[in-house]
């Protein structure tokens, strides 16, 4: 009896017993435990059969234990692609589980049944049986496709590289175990396979825990990290050259005109003088119509501070929406003019500045008169259709720089920049009659209406609620004196 045979499967054989107890232990179970279990059992289990059949001349027992240890060696090929499953971090399905255990239990229960089923006796004994064959294809399917999920695993890096190395190596072991045993059949008494096939499932463990050292050793290094972040990250070293620029920056530099090319190059250098203040202290960076927010922050070491870390973000789009926003919180949306808002905070301002510049300020309040009534005959829409259309005749009587504000409901306020009473007094004249020439189709009519219009030069010491009040004294006199005309105060 070849005892160097012998030994190497009894070693297989206790240690892949005694790490089958290992790995299903409640404590370090996983749900890799039961696929590396099936495959030492398994693997043990063949061994068995191997030392059994090298200790007896018997060619009834020799014949039991080849068709003993078949089962096994479809067994390890489920156990092996459960596993890979796994491993690759694929979904074990229930209705894959069930589909591929049929070959296997089926090879089982016959084995157990009968080893001298029709099916299991070839020409040669086992070696040439229909189930022989059957199942030496499927083991050879799976292990090919579970092969495949592996070198998968390696060229996608859906593991850390050396893990899926690992597995994948751990599976050639017992491939080239088989081929060693075809080239030296005759020279060979037992096989070694189901030995391989603890040691595969071994370093399978090792490879799944990532252990003793694997694991610091992450598929993804920071330079990559830094690469594919969305935003922009430059990196300036103590003396403000750029260590780091990652995709991100590089593309927003270059799409608002700076550098492209900054690895290498000083800050100062990529962002121009101009822009070096908010470079520097962050902010936002405008070039043409794109905005970028800037944020540096200091990279510190030891309390020292070793350099900078700018981080980028383009917030063109944000910045419109924000401008938006702005726009219509001081805008009206019936009639498209300023609202009230807009004068109570920009008036003032407005005002110092034509001021400043030498300019005379005229304001005139404009009222529909009796727009109640237009609103209890043809109803609120059609009031509001009117609105639009005062709004648009007040409109064309403002030149540039003057600010048209809806300043109540039916009453508007005209900022006339640069502009003398007597001038006012003609534009509000004409805007007041072709008021009156209005014809705003309405469901049962056409509505006419008439405005009163208040107008105040304001005075050399005057300030924006002199203008308001005197205004609309203004215009309180042209409702008094039986509306549809302009007065001063
Ligand atoms: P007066 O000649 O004295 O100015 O009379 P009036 O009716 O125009 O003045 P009053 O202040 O009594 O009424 C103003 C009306 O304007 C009351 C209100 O229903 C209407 N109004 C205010 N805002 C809107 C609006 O947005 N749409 C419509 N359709 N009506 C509005
Ligand atoms: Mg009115
Ligand atoms: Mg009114």
């Amino acid at each position: 009896m070849p005892n160097e045979d012998v030994l190497v499967l009894a070693a297989g054989i206790v240690v892949g017993l005694v790490s089958a107890a290992a790995v299903l232990r409640p404590a370090a179970r996983r749900p890799t435990s039961w696929p590396v279990a099936l495959v030492l059992l398994s693997a043990t289990w063949w061994a068995w059969c191997e030392v059994v059949q090298l200790s007896s001349s018997d060619a009834r027992v020799r014949h039991v234990m080849d068709a003993a240890r078949l089962p096994a060696a479809g067994l390890i090929g489920y156990g092996a692609l459960w596993f890979v499953t796994l491993f690759t971090g694929n979904r074990w399905s229930r209705r894959w589980a069930q589909i591929l255990a049929v070959e296997p239990v089926v090879v089982l229960v016959l084995v157990l049944t009968s080893s001298w089923h029709p099916l299991l006796v070839g020409p040669h004994g086992v070696g040439g049986s229909l189930l022989f064959w059957t199942n030496a294809l499927y083991s050879r399917a799976v292990l090919a496709v579970a092969f495949g999920l592996l070198a998968l695993a390696v060229e996608r890096g859906l593991r850390d590289r050396l893990s899926s190395w690992l597995a994948l190596s751990a599976l050639l072991l017992p491939m080239a175990t088989s081929v060693v045993v075809l080239v030296h059949a005759d020279r060979q008494p037992s096989d070694p396979t189901p030995v391989a096939f603890v040691a595969t499932a071994l370093m399978w463990l090792w490879a799944d825990r990532g252990g003793w050292g694997l694991r610091p050793r992450t598929p993804i290094s920071v330079d990559q990290m830094v690469e594919s972040l969305a935003d922009g990250l430059v990196v300036v070293d103590g003396r403000g050259v750029v260590l780091v620029a990652n995709r991100a920056a590089r593309q927003i530099l270059e799409a608002h005109g700076f550098a492209g090319q900054v690895r290498g190059r000083h800050w100062r250098e990529v962002v121009p003088e101009a822009d070096q203040p908010v470079a520097k202290l962050g902010g936002l960076l405008s070039s043409g119509d794109r905005f970028i927010d800037v944020r540096p922050a200091p990279v510190m070491a030891n309390g020292v501070q070793v350099g900078m870390a700018v981080q980028l973000r383009d917030v063109t789009e944000f910045e419109q929406v924000r401008a938006e926003l702005a726009d219509q919180a001081v805008s009206d949306a019936l009639t498209g003019l300023r609202n009230r808002r807009f004068f109570l905070e920009r008036g003032q301002e407005i005002v110092d500045q034509a001021r400043a510049g030498g300019q005379g300020v005229v304001a005139a309040m404009v009222d529909i008169d009796h727009f109640k009534l237009v609103n209890d005959t043809f109803g609120h829409p059609a009031g509001d259709r009117v609105l639009a259309r005062v709004a648009a005749q007040v409109q064309r009587r403002a030149r540039l720089g003057d600010a048209q504000v809806r300043f109540g409901g039916e009453e508007f306020l005209l900022l006339m920049i640069g502009e003398t009473l007597d001038g006012a007094l003609v534009r509000m004249e004409d805007l007041r009659r072709s008021c009156a020439d209005l014809r705003v189709p309405a469901a049962d009519g056409e509505i006419t209406i008439t405005v009163s219009i208040g107008v105040f030069a304001l005075e050399p010491d005057g300030d924006v609620e002199d203008l308001l009040r005197r205004a609309d004294m203004a215009l309180y006199r042209a409702k008094d004196e039986g509306r549809n005309r302009v007065c001063t105060a």
